[in-house]
């Protein structure tokens, strides 16, 4: 199997065919990726890789383009899903969450679907595959032969599919960032961590959201900010790996 990692400049998104999804700009991103299964790269040939995704522009996760994809994009995993055919807007892979949207924004009783369609059966894509970044798409041109490409479930599918599910399923967008809000320590059930306080890391992480938080105590990862440091973790790293392994 040849390079897994396609540039697709139209859309400005790095695609890794393995994995079916693209990858967020970021060295902290791609060395993750390119670390985990099914990659498993180190040294040499995960920086080269990185270096070659840092020479390629690429649109932020949050930025929507101007323009959605509209013919499959082969690599790409291809998902069952349906379309609100009142308002085209909303798309989902979830039946449930389609007939709670047509009730809800449409006031149309979702028994009526039978008699004539209020939803119709669309293949979607998804550039990004994390909850926040999932954005489905229409696409058409998909073959039968795309589908049979697919590989058979292995258990990080499985994954892959869940999350997507979960994230057709969380409608109330509102309640999904509260949650993901850092609150103080007096509302948690571990209240009592004093060092917490007096050390000042709750001043520090209080109104964070949970990824921001993560990102607060986190070594830094970037090579261009701090290219010695970045080197030093990656030999630990290894050092790490090869002791556990
Ligand atoms: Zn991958
Ligand atoms: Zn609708």
């Amino acid at each position: 199997m040849g390079d897994p990692f396609v540039y697709l400049a139209e859309w400005q998104v790095l695609l890794c065919t393995s994995c079916g999804y693209c990858l967020r700009p970021g060295r902290d991103v791609w060395v993750r990726h390119l670390r985990q299964a099914p990659h498993l790269l180190r040294g040499a040939s995960l920086k080269a890789l990185v270096e070659l995704f840092a020479s390629y522009v690429l649109r932020a996760a949050e930025a929507e383009p101007g323009q959605l994809p509209t013919e499959v994009i082969s690599g790409l995993r291809l998902l069952n899903g349906f379309q609100c055919l009142t308002c085209s807007a909303y798309l989902t892979r979830d039946y449930k969450a389609m007939q709670r949207h047509v009730s809800k924004a449409h006031q149309q009783k979702p028994a009526l679907h039978e008699k004539s369609p209020l939803w119709r059966e669309y293949k979607l894509q998804t550039f990004f595959a994390e909850n926040r970044w999932v954005r489905y798409f229409v696409v058409s041109g998909a073959t039968g032969a795309i589908d049979a490409s697919t590989k058979s479930l292995d258990s990080g599918e499985a994954d892959f599919f869940r999350q997507l599910d979960e994230d057709a399923v969380t409608a109330e967008e509102d309640a999904k960032a509260e949650a993901n809000i850092v609150h103080g320590f007096d509302s948690h059930r571990s209240a009592v961590v004093p060092w917490l306080r007096r050390t000042g890391i709750e001043e520090h992480t209080w109104g964070l959201k949970k990824d921001e938080m993560h990102a607060s105590f986190l070594a830094p990862r970037n090579a261009d900010d701090e290219p010695e440091l970045f080197l030093m973790l990656e030999v630990m790293d290894e050092i790490f790996t090869e002791a556990h392994s």
